[in-house]
Formats: structure tokens, sequence, C-alpha cells
């Protein structure tokens, strides 16, 4: 009988165990491991007075198909809600107001003139610098580059400031000047190589859909940007682990070491207990696997310890609907660092999505932290709450108590994908091909959403189903239901 073992339980260990079961024989065993007290790791959604708050995420984007492809795997279709068409816009605090980000922005650059040029968030000097952005030569040097450096090279510091940089502490609570943009949006490199600009770019592919030849009857409407579940993402947590019946899950027992013990792993337990696995997958934050991994390879422990990360904390409000006044149309607001405030986005949950709030109340959320201002994030709950508190009032006038308030501390969880990532992470690549059976998967390496992190899982399910294969174990043909 084959042993697989999976360490973290986190979205991307329970992924990798749902899909491995799927592909490998019923004789293999799978067991799956988790220091905590609970599955799910950074997924953590919570029920109180009608209020469904997630302390971690609270939805993926649609566009990696990852996500949306294992929730209907898991019969959760009916359970899937999207963002809120009426709240697509995002505002940014710019001069003590909120500002919408102009329509039609594709990031950080422009593809429609008149909201564009109507916006008040930017200058006109950093209108023209936008503008001027078709007419600047494309870089030569191919090495990887910072997005601020990026940005500022091409579309000016304005747009750096205002719209790029808040958008990057809100998506990976990273510092733009250290991002490596061939991690985060290989694709703007793309189309500056292929078309010498960003906004040519974006307009021919713009064009080019618009010219597609039209399919007869109605257009299907493309699934809304960001999904989540009816009852939060905790939902996702529970019908995977509904599925894993037949598996052994061990929590509230971290994994101590990990040794080659003749063509076998050998795992130990924090309560002393071994395992032996045929293989094993490391669904661990890298500084975790760093430290796991030290002994059997300290090169690639190195490299992986190599990976920084930083803290965040998300504070959740919920208000009686009178005592807060949002504007109609939008999902939250961005806050670029160069307005010295102690948060660096906010969103309206119950705007963003439905089932987020009672009828006669609203759901807020703060982020605080991030690679620019971590200490705010290692504050006690009521410090957390107290800011956040500070924050609305400044912001949006908001000075009635709340009847919820729940703060959570996210220490050292966000990866940073420093300049020189990709480099690292294809090394990283060879060094585990040398180990047979090891696997590692998750948030750190290419991609650190939810739809990448049951990618990587998928991945790892995988390669040790075409492994064991090949060991005499028969191989359920891969039922592959994500475009890679
Ligand atoms: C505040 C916040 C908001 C976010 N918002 C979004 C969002 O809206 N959309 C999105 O797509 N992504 C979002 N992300 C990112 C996303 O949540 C994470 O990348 C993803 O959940 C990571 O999953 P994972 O399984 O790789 O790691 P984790 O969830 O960190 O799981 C790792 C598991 O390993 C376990 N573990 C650790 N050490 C050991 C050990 N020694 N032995 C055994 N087990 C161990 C831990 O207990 C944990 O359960 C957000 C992240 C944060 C922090």
């Amino acid at each position: 009988m084959k042993n697989v073992v999976i360490i973290g339980g986190g979205i991307t260990g329970l992924a990798t165990a749902f899909y491995l079961r799927q592909y490998v024989h019923p004789t293999v065993q799978i067991t799956l491991i988790d220091a905590a007290s609970r599955l799910g790791g950074k997924i953590a959604s919570a029920y109180e007075n009608g209020f469904v708050v997630e302390g971690g995420p609270d939805s993926f984007i649609t566009q990696k198909t990852g996500a949306l492809a294992l929730c209907r795997d898991l019969g959760l279709s009916d359970q899937l809600i999207g963002s809120n068409r009426a709240a697509k816009t995002t505002y940014v605090w710019n001069r003590e107001q909120l500002h919408s980000i102009p329509e039609g922005m594709m990031l950080m650059a422009p593809t429609m003139l008149v909201p564009f040029l109507r916006s008040r968030l930017i200058s006109w000097p950093g209108k023209l610098r936008m503008g001027i952005e078709m007419f600047l030569p494309a870089r030569r040097n191919p090495s990887d580059e910072s997005l601020a450096s990026f940005v500022r090279r091409r579309l000016g510091k304005e747009a750096l400031e205002k719209i790029a940089a808040p958008l990057m502490a809100g998506i990976f609570a990273a510092d733009p000047e250290k991002l490596s943009l061939q991690s985060t949006f290989p694709m703007f490199l793309t189309m500056e190589k292929q078309h010498g600009s960003l906004t040519r770019g974006i307009l021919q592919k713009k064009r080019a859909q618009d010219s597609a030849p039209v399919q007869p009857g109605p257009k299907p409407l493309p699934p809304p940007m960001f999904m989540t579940l009816r009852g939060g993402l905790q939902q996702l947590v529970d019908a995977i682990v509904q599925r894993l019946q037949r598996e052994t899950i061990l929590l509230n027992r971290g994994v101590r070491s990990v040794i080659r013990d003749h063509d076998r792993y050998k795992i130990e337990l924090s309560d002393g207990s071994l395992l032996w696995a045929d293989e094993i997958v490391f669904a661990t934050p890298s500084d975790v696997t760093a430290k796991l991994l030290w002994d059997l390879n300290p090169v690639l422990a190195m490299k992986l310890r190599a990976i920084r990360y930083v803290s965040t904390a998300t504070v959740s409000l919920g208000f009686k609907r009178g005592d807060v006044h949002l504007p109609l149309n939008g999902s939250g607001f961005l806050v670029p660092h160069s307005e010295n405030r102690r948060i660096t986005a906010c969103s309206w949950s119950s705007k963003k999505f439905n089932h987020r709030a009672p009828d006669d109340c609203e759901l807020i959320r703060v982020f605080v932290g991030g690679a620019r201002a971590e200490a705010l994030a290692e504050q006690d709950d009521a410090a957390l709450i107290d800011l956040a508190r500070q924050e609305l009032r400044a912001i949006m006038g908001i000075t009635a108590v709340p009847v919820l308030a729940k703060a959570y501390r996210w220490p050292k969880a966000n990866p940073q994908y420093d300049v020189g990532h990709p480099a690292r992470m294809d090394e990283v690549d060879q060094i585990v091909a040398w180990h047979h059976g090891l696997h590692l998967a998750g948030a750190a390496y290419r991609g650190a959403g939810i739809p990448d992190c049951i990618q990587s899982g998928m991945k790892a399910a995988q390669a040790i189903a075409k492994n064991l294969a090949t060991s005499e174990v028969t191989y359920k043909e891969a039922r592959v239901s994500v475009s890679v």
C-alpha cells in the first residue's frame, strides 16, 4: 500500500487531498496533517447575529478558473455568488476626498478616454504623463524589475502613487518598490515587448475582441470578476472536508521534522509519533517548509527561507444602515501610502456581496498593515478595532457605535514576490525535481490567490498520481476540469 502525506490543511492542502483522491487507486492511503485545531488555514469565516464575517480572504478572482471549477466539482454551483455589478466602482482616498477610479482603467492603464479625462483623482499633468505612455520606447533589458519602476517609467509617478501602489498594497500587501513585475503582472511585460506600449497593447486587445465574429443568439454574460459562496468561503473548506471521508486527518499535530529513510520520507509529529510516506506534499507557508526541509536539502531550505512574509490584519465592523452613508455604486476604497493614514483599504462588504449583513445593517471591513506598515497589524484586537473606527470616522464620517466588531491578525502571513522571485522559483523547481516524491504547493511560489493555491494543489496531485502509476498503482486518468 502506498502512503501520501500532505502537510498543511489550508486551501492548498485540502485541494491537493480532494483531487488526489479522484486520481489514485482507492488503496492509496492519504493523510492530511495540520498543526492547528481546524482546517482551512487563512480561510476563516465567522457567523454572528446575521453577519457573515471573513477574517481572511473574502472572495476569489474568476479569471483564473481554479476556485470556480473546484466549487463546481464540489456541487456548490448553487451557492456561488458574484460581486454585485452595481458596486463595481472602487474609490481612492486622495486629499481628504474619495475619488472613483475612472471607468475603463485596466489596472493602471486608461482605456476609456472620457471617464479618464473627467476623473478628478489624477491631476492634469498626471493625465498628460499617462497619456504619453504610448509614445515611450520599450525597455530592452529583459531582467525582472519592480512594479514601481515599471509604472513610474511608463505611466509616471502619479499613476504609481494614486493607483498602482494602493492596488498592490490591497492585493499583495506589498511594497511596489520591491514587488516583482514578472511574478505579478507578466502580461504587462509581454505587452510592452509586443506592442511597445501598455496602452497600445490593451487597445489592440480590445479592438480584437470587438471585431471578433458575433455568435448567433444571446451573448452569455461573463462571470463576475470576483465570486464567493453564500455562506462565506468556509463553505468551500467544509465541502472539501465532507468529501475526505476515507482520508486520515490529523489536527493539532504539527510536523516537527522530515528526513529521507531509504526510499521513503520519515515524518515526526509534535506528539512524537512517526509516519512514513512514499510521496509528501508541503502545503505549509514556505518559511515553515524551509525549516522542515533543512535536513533533507539545506540549499533548498535557504532558497525558501529567502521568501519574505509580511503581517496584515483585518477589522470588520457592522453598523445599523442609517448610521452609514455609503456611495451607492462602490465596493470600497484604497488608501495611498502618501495619504499618511493607518489603513490600506476598505471593503464595503455588504455592498460588494449579498448575504453579508442583516437587512437593516451594513458590513464594512478595513485592512491594516502590509509591507509598509507591518507594526500596525501587530496590535491587540481592541487597539485594531479602535484604529479602524477612528479611520472610518475621519474618512467616511461614521461616528456610530458598531453593532459588531471583529479583528483578525495575520502575522507574517502574506508572501512577498520580490524582484528576482521567478528566477528563484525556477531554481527551487530544479532542486525539488531531484527529490523523488517531494512536492511543494501553496501561496509562496507562483501565485498567492486562492485559485493559484488550488491550481498548485491540483498540479501536486497530478504529479503524485503519475509517480504512483509508474510504481504499479493504478492511475485513473486525471479528470482535469481546470484550464492551466
Ligand atoms: C487577510 C488576507 C486576505 C486575503 N484575501 C484574499 C482574497 O480575497 N482572495 C484570494 O484569492 N486570496 C486572498 N488571500 C490569500 C489567500 O487567502 C492565501 O494565499 C491562501 O488562503 C493560502 O492558502 P494555503 O493553504 O497555501 O496556506 P494557509 O492557509 O496558510 O495554510 C497552511 C496551513 O499549514 C498549517 N501548518 C503550519 N505549520 C505547520 C506544521 N509544522 N505542521 C502542520 N501544519 C502546519 C497551518 O496551520 C495552515 O492551516 C488573503 C490573505 C490574507 C492573509
